[in-house]
C-alpha cells in the first residue's frame, strides 16, 4: 500500500473511532423481518424500511424462484446493449401504471436513480433549488450535474419562493429545477407538495419529487403525488423499489419524452448492469399487489397510529410526523445513543440518529414499523421503551 494512502487511512479512521462515529457493522442473521436475529439473540426491528413487509413475502418469494429458474441469476449486459429482458420492458409498464404516468424507467438503485436522473438533464448553465433536509442521493446528483445548487430551508415556502424569484430575476439560468423529499425520512413529515407546485408554476420550475419513503405509503400506497392529486403536475416522480416494495432498484416515472431522454443520457442506465430478472420480476408482482389492494398500507398505518399512540401515551416526544415514521427525539446525542444501546439490551433494535445527520440537540431514536408487525411486538416494544424511558429520566 502506498504509504500516503496508509497513513491517510490510519489517520483518519483513528479520528472517527477517537469520536465514537466509526459505526459498526452489526449483520443480521436471517431475514430482515419484523424480528431480526443479531448475534443471537431475536429482536423487534424498527429500523428497516421494508414498511409492507414485502422483503420477505411468501409470493413475491416464489415468483423470485420461479424466475431464476427460466431466467437464470443475471440480466447479462447494460440494458441499451441486450441487457433489457422482456421482464424490464413489463415492469417499466406496471411503474408507469402505478404511478399514472405516461412512462418509467428503472435503474438499479435509488441512489444511483438520482445520481442518473438528475444529471442528465440538468448542467452548469442551470440551477437546482434544493430542500435542506434532502437526501444524499439528491445532493450528490446535484453536485454531479454542476449545475448552482441554491438550499431552501426545510419546507419554508416563503424561503423557496424568495429564491426562486431571485434565481429567474438573475437571468443566469436556462433551467431552474425544485426537488424534494416527498416524505423527511428523519421526521416523518410530508413535503408541501401543491405549495411548491404553484411557485413551481408562477417561475417555470422543473419539479422533481423523490418518493423512497412515500411509495407505498402515502397516497394509499400510491405516494405522495397521489396523496395531493398532482400526478399532472410533478415532471419526475422519482422512487425507490428498495423500501416498501421489499426489493431493489429506483424508477422515474413521468412523460414519455423524459423517459426517452433518461434512456439516452442518463449513465447508470447506459453504463451500468441491468437489474437482475428475479428482482424485476419480483417487483412487477409487488407493485401488482399494491395496485389490486391496500391491505398492506392500511395494515401500516394501524401500526404506525398504534405505536405513536403508544409511546405520547408515555411521555416521549414524538416531533411532527405524518407517517408511520415515528422519532423519539431524545435532543442530546450521548444520552440518544446510550437510549438506543439499552433498547436493544432490552430487546429492540431502533437506530439512534445524531448531528451531523440531524442538527444538534435533536438526536432521536426512530421508530418505523411495518405492516409485518403483530399488534403483540408493538406492546412488547411499549413496555420495554417504558422501562429504558424511566430509567434513563426521559419520561416520568
Ligand atoms: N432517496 C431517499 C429519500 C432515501 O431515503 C434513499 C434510501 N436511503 C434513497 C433515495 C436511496 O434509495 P436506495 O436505498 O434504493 O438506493
Amino acid at each position: 500500500m502506498s504509504k500516503a494512502l496508509h497513513s491517510f487511512l490510519e489517520e483518519n479512521l483513528k479520528e472517527l473511532r477517537d469520536q465514537g462515529l466509526y459505526n459498526e457493522i452489526e449483520p443480521v442473521e436471517g431475514p430482515n423481518g419484523p424480528i431480526i436475529k443479531i448475534k443471537g439473540k431475536n429482536l423487534i426491528n424498527l429500523s428497516a424500511n421494508n414498511y409492507l413487509g414485502l422483503a420477505t413475502n411468501a409470493q413475491l418469494k416464489e415468483v423470485a424462484k420461479q424466475t431464476i429458474d427460466v431466467y437464470g441469476v443475471g440480466a447479462g449486459a447494460v440494458r441499451t446493449i441486450n441487457g433489457t429482458l422482456d421482464l424490464h420492458v413489463k415492469l417499466e409498464e406496471k411503474l408507469a401504471e402505478f404511478k399514472g404516468t405516461e412512462a418509467a424507467i428503472s435503474y438499479q438503485s435509488g441512489f444511483n436513480c438520482n445520481m442518473a436522473a438528475i444529471s442528465a438533464v440538468m448542467d452548469k448553465n442551470d440551477a437546482i433549488l434544493s430542500d435542506a433536509l434532502n437526501h444524499a442521493s439528491i445532493i450528490d446528483g446535484c453536485r454531479l450535474s454542476k449545475a448552482k445548487i441554491i438550499a431552501f430551508n426545510h419546507s419554508d415556502m416563503t424561503d423557496l419562493r424568495n429564491k426562486a424569484q431571485a434565481a429567474v430575476e438573475s437571468g443566469l439560468y436556462k433551467k431552474i429545477m425544485v426537488i424534494t423529499d416527498g416524505v423527511f425520512s428523519m421526521d416523518g413529515d410530508i413535503a408541501k407538495l401543491p405549495e411548491i407546485v404553484e411557485i413551481a408554476k408562477e417561475f417555470d420550475l422543473i419539479t422533481y419529487v423523490d418518493d423512497a419513503h412515500g411509495s407505498g405509503v402515502t397516497g394509499k400506497g400510491m405516494g405522495t403525488v397521489k396523496h395531493f392529486g398532482l400526478q399532472n403536475d410533478i415532471d419526475f416522480q422519482m422512487g425507490t423499489l428498495s423500501k416498501a416494495i421489499g426489493v431493489v432498484g429506483g424508477y422515474v416515472a413521468g412523460k414519455q419524452n423524459m423517459i426517452d431522454w433518461l434512456k439516452v443520457r442518463s449513465r447508470p442506465f447506459l453504463f451500468s448492469t441491468a437489474l437482475p430478472p428475479a428482482d424485476v420480476a419480483a417487483i412487477t408482482a409487488a407493485l401488482q399487489m399494491l395496485i389490486d389492494s391496500t391491505e398492506l398500507h392500511d395494515q401500516l398505518w394501524e401500526n404506525g397510529d398504534y405505536l405513536k399512540a403508544g409511546l405520547k401515551k408515555l411521555g416521549f416526544n414524538i416531533g411532527n410526523s405524518e407517517t408511520p415514521i415515528t422519532p423519539c427525539i431524545i435532543g442530546e446525542e450521548k444520552l440518544t445513543q446510550q437510549f438506543s444501546r439499552r433498547l436493544l439490551e432490552e430487546g429492540v433494535y431502533a437506530k439512534s440518529i445524531v448531528f451531523p445527520t440531524v442538527q444538534k440537540g435533536t438526536g432521536r431514536v426512530r421508530n418505523m414499523p411495518s405492516a409485518a408487525h403483530t399488534q403483540a411486538m408493538l406492546d412488547d416494544a411499549l413496555v420495554i421503551y417504558e422501562k429504558v424511558g424511566k430509567e434513563l429520566g426521559i419520561i416520568n
